[in-house]
């Protein structure tokens, strides 16, 4: 690489994990990174343990995020959470758009958009979710779809000419979310080199190398280290996997170079 990106192992803990699982969880997992460098390392649960864990996280190398936020700081938004308050509690990174988002709570692009630019706006890290589902990869529409996520979920960006140094972009087929398939690295690395060369035509060769592109979809320790070889994979978001201290640290270990 021209640039070096710093690789990223992210948990998504989705909707699981009691508030003293999480906790035996992240304990667990800073005692076994302890020495490791060169690796990034977050872990998104529910709103509701954020507080909790960030208690547990004290004097760890490991981030916090959220795995969603809404766009204003605050108002008549009756089961909604502002970036603010992400903030308040310590997140540095937030999961936009994951495929569950939108295939299950109805998200567009056009909310994830809001999103991503408030995010940005307020120093918080997006972690922007794309991906096809199967039915969109077999009918030869893959970069279709991709192309059409990122213009719509980056508008702001598009329009202010500039991307967040900051953002992360997850490429996600939701055809390997959950189901124990994985993306061969190669279809990964094909579809990560596409949005590589897609945020470079649409703002700048620089930004595009320096992005971290996430792979997610079924990551277990046995496949990550194949995937990590590739030229454009810079990380994992990791669902199933981050749950358990074991196969999370064995995803963070293998995925050194
Ligand atoms: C995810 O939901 O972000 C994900 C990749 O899940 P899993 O690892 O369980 O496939």
């Amino acid at each position: 690489h021209m640039t070096q990106r710093r690789p990223l192992i992210a948990g998504n803990w989705k909707m699981n994990l009691t508030l003293d699982q999480g906790v035996s969880l992240v304990r667990e997992v800073a005692g076994g990174i302890q020495g490791l460098e060169g690796v990034d390392i977050l872990v998104c649960p529910p709103f509701t343990a954020l507080i909790h864990i960030r208690g547990a996280l004290e004097n760890t190398p490991i981030h916090l995020g959220a795995q969603n936020m809404h766009w204003e700081s605050s108002g008549a938004f009756t089961g909604e959470v502002s970036g603010n308050m992400l903030l308040e509690v310590g997140c540095s990174h937030v999961i936009l758009g994951h495929s569950e988002r939108r295939l299950l709570f109805g998200e567009t692009d056009e909310l994830i958009d809001r999103k991503v630019s408030s995010a940005t706006d307020l120093g918080l890290t997006p972690i922007l979710c794309v991906g096809e589902t199967l039915e969109q990869r077999e009918s030869g529409q893959t970069f279709e779809v991709l192309s059409d996520q990122l213009e719509g979920s980056l508008d702001h960006a598009l329009r202010a000419g500039s991307l967040a140094p900051a953002l992360i972009i997850a490429y996600e087929p939701v055809w390997a979310i959950g189901t124990g398939k994985t993306a061969t690295p190669d279809q990964a690395q094909e579809a990560h080199s596409f949005i590589r060369q897609w945020i470079a035509g649409h703002f700048d060769e620089g930004r595009a190398e320096s992005l971290r592109i996430l792979y997610g979809g079924s990551v277990k320790p046995e496949n990550i280290a194949s995937l990590m070889s590739q030229d454009d994979i810079d990380g994992a978001l990791v669902g199933g996997a981050s749950l358990k201290a074991d196969s999370f640290l064995g995803i963070i270990r293998n995925s050194k170079q």
